[in-house]
């Protein structure tokens, strides 16, 4: 079978054209797999409403009523920064049951894409940069009540700290929590992951591509994981506007190509999930986003 892949129409709704969020990137995602053969309605799969069950046992209640009835504080949207609107409301109860779907496809299959996801800038109680609630947190909790998995693991590449992940995790002994990000990137005040790698500004593919196969290997040895969670965000991309790093489109696709193949190689299923990643072309970034469900593809046939 072709490589499982979630999707949900509702992830795109209509948005403001020039917010610095893409949030149009997962129709266009989508399309983009679509037109590539990758996404057909045989390996297409939607996720439902997240159950309210799983939001509460790693969020606050209070603070998922207050965001669902536009009751944020001025500062907490400021945080958020993405404009309230119920849209977003149904896109954000949405993806992380897609990421959980994503999870358990890739329990089934081995690997599994999802086609959104990486929201790790999210708390407790709180939203920042553009993540409300933390579906990666959110998976690892509900994998580790089912029975056979034991240790989950969450590689975070994307350019930013998963800091929301790390704090969300820190008492969770089953989750292993490891981000590989630029130091002088946002979050400016980090937490601790169970394996952090913090990357100079500028760094290019070569050096990249080795700490990444170096960290994946260590975080491996370490976790031992029933499951890894891969977050493959593109904003490492140099032209990326939130980025620092300086890593080419080719340095990306062997990325996600290195880490698939070892997980592969050890017999580990692994989730993707898409992560960050800004541009105003934004079929430029569909493609981009599309790099690791291609490799996923090449890798996994
Ligand atoms: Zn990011």
């Amino acid at each position: 079978m072709a490589v499982p892949i979630v999707y949900h129409p509702d992830y795109s709704f209509p948005f403001p054209d020039k917010h610095r969020f893409p949030m149009e990137k997962f129709g266009l995602l989508a399309d983009h797999m679509r037109a590539l053969g990758l996404l057909t309605p045989r390996n297409g799969f939607r996720p439902g409403p997240c159950r309210q069950a799983w939001l509460t046992q790693t969020h606050c209640p209070d603070y998922l009523a207050r965001f669902a009835a536009n009751r944020l504080s001025a500062t907490e949207t400021r945080q958020m920064n993405l404009p309230w609107s119920e849209g977003l409301v149904r896109r954000t109860f949405l993806a992380p049951s897609g990421t959980v779907l994503t999870a358990q496809l890739a329990l089934q299959h081995g690997i599994a894409c999802h086609l959104a996801g990486g929201t790790h800038h999210a708390h407790f109680d709180y939203a920042a940069g553009f993540c409300i609630l933390n579906d990666l947190a959110i998976t690892a909790k509900v994998l580790l009540k089912q029975p056979g998995i034991k240790r989950v693991l969450i590689f975070d590449v994307d350019v930013h700290q998963g800091d929301g992940t790390a704090a969300l995790l820190a008492n969770e002994p089953g989750a292993f929590t490891c981000s590989v990000h630029c130091e002088r990137n946002f979050p400016f005040e980090k937490q601790v992951s169970d394996l952090d790698v913090a990357l100079p500004d500028g760094m290019v593919d070569e050096d990249y591509l080795a700490v990444v196969h170096d960290t994946l290997n260590k975080a491996l040895m370490l976790a031992k994981p029933d499951i890894v969670l891969y977050d493959a965000g593109v904003d490492v991309f140099e032209g990326d506007p939130l980025g620092r790093l300086n890593i080419s489109e080719t340095g990306i696709r062997e990325r996600d190509y290195q880490v698939l193949s070892e997980l592969r190689r050890r017999g580990i299923p692994v989730a993707t999930v898409i992560g960050g990643g800004y541009d105003d072309d934004r079929m430029a970034l569909a493609r981009r986003h599309g790099i690791v469900v291609e490799q996923a593809s090449r890798v996994f046939q």
